[in-house]
């Protein structure tokens, strides 16, 4: 449940209120979103929701009968806008996303950047610490890498990059633009707080085996913690099917548009593990209503130190585009590209 308190409610009167309320066994959290203080409940007991209703504190009930509350289109109808200077997602453009399953060496990097350039991409996906399944794999360059981000940031590009952890967020934190958390850390609360606390844009990806609820209850997490600055990634879950890597899970982008004001976006490199079928997708989830897609690109697939096989040759790349940017003028939208700004 979510209530909106009273303009005049200070620290001490509220304190008071969520202090009865752990009394009956109810956490809340209390949370600035837009220009409202609100105290948000689980859907609470009897005793507890009383409690709520006879507090001169609170102005306004909203239950949404749903278990996401702030991340919920019932509650917030329009679309969130993430800003980046004159860059939004999340508004009438499409983005791509583009860049190395991780990033192996600072000439790789420039070349890949200066390629999306002349294409008008602005955003870098690239990972420098890297969620690997087995621990022989290449683990991304760490720390070491920073200053390829570094460098990139000074070409312009807006840097997407994966935090495993907190010593990750903090080394990340003054030079990405949007920090991921992935697949395997969707279920990880205290990095998802702590992502909150830090109020950088986040792109968090659904858990390989998570529902739609539990991605949802995830951005949650984040959203409660004061960083409403969230885009939803699907990235393909565990099924039967064993001719992708995943099951890249298209419903996903019209069930989450409807359900929530958060930008959505695919990524179909890892939702197929496959570079020739990376294209139909991508097409797929901007028709499906995507905010942009998220994708792998390596000048030499081959010997990619991560991910070869799914990563896209840059000479592609230009199709693509052309295809995306054909396929979203059909659903009145756009692909961002740099001149179209400038
Ligand atoms: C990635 O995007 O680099 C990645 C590891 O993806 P996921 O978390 O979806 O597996
Ligand atoms: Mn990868």
């Amino acid at each position: 449940m979510i209530c909106k308190l009273a303009n005049y409610a200070d620290a001490e009167r509220i304190d008071t209120l969520r202090g009865r309320l752990r009394k009956e066994g109810v956490e809340s959290y209390l949370v600035k979103f837009d220009e409202s203080h609100l105290l948000i409940t689980e859907n609470p007991s009897d005793r507890a929701a009383t409690l709520l209703a006879e507090s001169a504190l609170v102005t306004h009930q909203f239950r949404l009968g749903t278990p996401y509350q702030l991340t919920s289109r019932r509650y917030h109808p329009a679309d969130t806008t993430i800003a980046f200077a004159d860059v939004l997602i999340g508004g009438e453009y499409v983005h791509v996303i583009a860049g190395p399953c991780a990033i192996e060496s600072e000439p790789i990097a420039r070349e890949l950047a200066t390629l999306m350039q002349k294409s008008g991409l602005v955003f870098f996906r690239g990972g420098l610490f890297k969620p690997r399944t087995s621990p022989y794999s290449f683990q991304g360059l760490g720390e070491s890498g920073l200053s390829i981000l570094r460098e990139l940031k000074n070409m312009g590009m807006l840097l997407v990059t994966e935090a495993l952890d907190d010593r990750c967020l903090r080394l990340l934190a003054d030079i990405v633009d949007v920090i991921q958390i992935g697949s395997r850390n969707m279920h990880n609360f205290s990095l998802l707080r702590a992502v909150g606390e830090l109020g950088k844009p986040v792109l968090l990806k659904r858990g390989m085996a998570a529902t739609l609820e539990e991605f949802l209850m995830a951005a949650e997490y984040i959203v409660i913690s004061g960083n409403r600055n969230v885009i939803l990634c699907e990235r393909g879950i565990r099924t039967v099917s064993d001719h992708t890597r995943n099951t890249l899970d298209l419903s996903a982008i019209p069930f989450l548009k409807r359900e929530t004001h958060l930008p959505v976006i695919v990524d179909p490199s890892h939702g197929t593990g496959r570079r020739e079928l990376v294209p139909a997708m991508s097409r797929a989830a901007v028709a499906a209503g995507a905010d942009g897609v998220m994708i792998e690109i390596h000048p030499q697939p081959s010997i990619a130190w991560s991910d070869g096989d799914q990563s896209m040759f840059p000479a592609d790349l230009p199709t693509l585009l052309l295809d995306i940017d054909r396929i979203a003028a059909a659903i009145g939208r756009k692909l961002w590209k740099k001149s179209s700004k400038n």
